[in-house]
């Protein structure tokens, strides 16, 4: 006794009797009754019956398209139930060939790339898929229908691509459901030709019809009648001649019979080996650019939506790397003028305390005091006001600054000619002076070098032994440029001899982490000097650091912002992959159906989702760029950085697969039959 090719025992199929998606229950209804039938290999097998007897459903349990509810199909010996869904999609791959009723051809692909889907699926090269697609196209008679869509071939021509699609590799069993329904006469009977010739060229052919004339050109008609096979004319004749499919050695696949019935059978390929045929690693490159260029066919062919898809990406790559970059500028534009103002400087000040009481004084002594302090590096006592200054016949009212000879070094400032006043100068309150760019400019025009002359300042003259560089404004700063600056007692003795304490001193922290230490010890030690806090310290290094976390926060916030419509536009890569997804599950099922693996199916739609998403964050990144250097030719301090370019382009190429992943998933997860059944 010889195997039979395919063995149903009992088999029985129910729909319904569980609650999907939470629709109102539907009522159980079993549609095959259970089925007995042996099916040898070399078979030509018409099933005929009414509309709605059950028909397709067999075909779709033979065709391990669907599972039955029952009952045992056993395939060359092998129970179909122990099979998992790798193994089923390589049956469909390699044994069966669908030819369904509504043709069922990827829309988008043109009649050879329909044709070639199979073998794709199989791991053949190109150049190899590409020949004998042309070679069963030819054959078929549509050599000249190799680029048409689908839609622009005829109900006969593309029923004859889907039978072509069918022997793409090989088609040793054609499940036909309907094959002339939907066709003409003339269509119909030249489908059924081809038909024929196959079944004398030893493929198994399993037709379904409810057409007389077509039931008569099978060897074997089976009849089923409300789920239950009702008639059967030829099963044993079948049984005793038909060979088994372990004995394929005799076989040649595209060499046509002469007889009717032919003793020979199309090899099988052994079950066995289910997982180490088709794809191979070497083919993983040609998986990759196969994947590539499906993706690239979907994304052309829904313009608008990827365009807006782009858009949303683009929008947000490009957000997160502006908002970033000038966030950056703006911080380290305050660390710069951090850095000129000098990050260690104080100003200590007297003040009426805020308990009340008269406003306290700054003495020498409490200078000293500060002075002597581990944190403090230089003090220096201030007295200016505004003072009338002489030359000749000119005269102005002036800032004239008396300060000991630190002062160039405690504002990081230098001469530009001549030089500063000395400490021995100071101590024996000698009349010279030192002045600012622009008080040079005012009163000597014309003279280049105005050293060794006499400047009168209130009613004492003073020689000019140097002039300072130009300084520009600092930041909330009295112009320093528009001063004179003269020695700090000699100042006290010739000028300020009203003056009893300095105005303010100008006290630097021995380093910048020392300042808010300094700041601590030097209140401390005049608190308790004075036992009231009678004087005020201003910070200009805390309140630069201040604004500084201000901006880094205000950097933070654009972040937020910027990382915000990257979601957005994650959001919008789910969307379009949800709707391609649902779009496309009859192509899913299509390409289930001929026998791609869940894992083909996963990738395909995981390229469309990085496709996507690299082209956005790659326009995005160039855009971001574009934006801010726009931004920074006009004036903008604009700091890009590489990590955050980096950071938005994964960003969304991950939001890409993340959601590009779970609807792919979803739809690989489908039966062929449930999906193909999708609109
Ligand atoms: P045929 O192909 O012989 O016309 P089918 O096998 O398509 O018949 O359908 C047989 C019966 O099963 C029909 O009554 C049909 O309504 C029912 N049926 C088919 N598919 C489903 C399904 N997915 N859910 C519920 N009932 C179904
Ligand atoms: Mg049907």
């Amino acid at each position: 006794m010889s195997v039979p090719l395919i063995e149903l025992r009992g088999i029985r199929k129910r729909y319904g009797g569980r609650a999907t998606r939470g629709d109102a229950q539907p009522p159980e209804v079993e549609v095959l009754h259970g089925i007995d039938l042996d099916i040898y290999a070399g078979e030509y097998v018409a099933i005929m019956g009414a509309s709605g007897s059950g028909k397709s459903t067999l075909m779709h349990v033979l065709g391990c398209l669907d599972r039955p509810s029952d009952g045992v199909y056993r395939f060359n010996g092998h129970d179909v139930a122990t099979l998992d869904a790798d193994a089923l999609a390589w049956l469909r791959r390699e044994a069966f060939g669908f030819v369904f009723q509504g043709y069922h051809l990827i829309a988008t692909e043109s009649a050879g790339e329909n044709v070639e889907v199979p073998a794709i699926y199989a791991g053949m090269s190109e150049a190899a898929r590409t020949a004998r697609s042309t070679a069963l196209l030819a054959r078929l008679g549509l050599a000249d229908k190799r680029h048409n869509r689908p839609n622009q071939l005829s109900g006969g021509q593309q029923q004859r691509v889907s039978i072509a699609r069918a022997l793409m590799n090989g088609g040793q069993i054609i499940l036909a459901d309907e094959p002339t329904g939907a066709l003409d006469t003339k269509s119909g009977a030249d489908v059924m030709r081809l038909l024929r010739e196959l079944a004398d060229a030893g493929h198994t052919l399993i037709v379904i019809t409810h057409d007389r004339n077509v039931a008569a050109q099978a060897r074997r008609v089976i009849e089923i009648r409300d789920g239950c096979i009702v008639g059967d004319t030829g099963a044993h004749a079948a049984a005793n001649e038909g060979p088994s499919a372990s004995t394929p050695e005799r076989v040649d696949a595209e060499t046509p019979g002469a007889g009717r019935r032919p003793p020979i059978a199309l090899p099988l390929p052994d079950i066995a080996h289910a997982h180490t045929q088709g794809h191979t690693g070497a083919s993983l490159w040609a998986d990759l650019r196969e994947a590539a260029r499906t993706a690239w066919r979907g994304m052309r062919l829904n313009r608008s939506r990827t365009g807006l898809t782009l858009l949303g990406i683009v929008i947000g790559v490009a957000s997160v790397i502006v908002m970033l970059a000038v966030g950056e500028g703006a911080r380290q534009k305050v660390m710069a003028e951090l850095g000129t103002m000098g990050t260690t400087i104080m100003y200590l000040g007297s003040r009426p305390p805020s308990t009340g009481g008269p406003r306290g004084m700054l003495t020498d002594e409490d200078l000293d005091a500060v002075r002597a302090l581990p944190e403090i590096g230089h003090v220096m006592p201030v007295i200016g006001d505004p003072i009338t200054v002489r030359f000749g016949r000119a005269d102005k009212q002036m800032y004239v600054m008396a300060a000991s000879h630190i002062m160039p070094e405690v504002h990081r400032w230098q001469v530009a000619q001549g030089r500063y006043y000395t400490d021995a100068e100071d101590r024996d309150l000698a009349p010279v002076a030192v002045i600012g760019s622009k008080t040079h400019a005012h009163f000597f025009p014309d003279d280049p070098s105005p050293l060794g002359r006499q400047l009168l300042i209130g009613n004492s003259p003073f020689e000019i032994v140097g002039v300072m560089q130009e300084r520009g404004a600092d930041s909330g700063a009295q112009d320093y440029d528009d001063m004179v600056f003269i020695p700090y007692d000699s100042g006290r003795a010739r000028v300020y001899q009203a003056q009893t304490e300095p105005d303010y001193v100008v006290v630097e922290a021995a380093s910048a982490e020392l300042v808010q230490a300094a700041e601590a010890a030097m209140k401390n030690v005049l608190r308790t000097r004075h036992g009231r806090e009678d004087f005020g310290v201003g910070n200009a290094a805390a309140r630069l650091q201040a604004e500084a976390a201000t901006r880094s926060a205000m950097t933070m916030m654009l972040g937020l912002i910027a990382a915000v419509s990257l979601v957005v536009g994650g959001i919008g890569v789910m969307n379009v992959m949800l709707m391609t997804v649902r779009e496309r599950t009859r192509e899913i099922g299509i390409r289930m159906a001929t026998g791609a693996r869940q894992r083909d199916i996963l990738r395909q739609f995981l390229t469309e989702a990085t496709l996507l998403t690299f082209v956005g964050g790659t326009i995005g990144v160039v855009a971001g760029l574009a934006i801010g250097t726009v931004l920074r030719l006009s004036g903008v301090p604009v700091v890009f950085a590489v990590s955050a370019m980096a950071g938005a382009f994964l960003c969304a190429v991950a939001t890409g697969l993340i959601f590009g992943y779970m609807p792919a998933k979803t739809a690989a997860r489908l039966d062929p039959v449930v999906a193909l059944a999708g609109e």
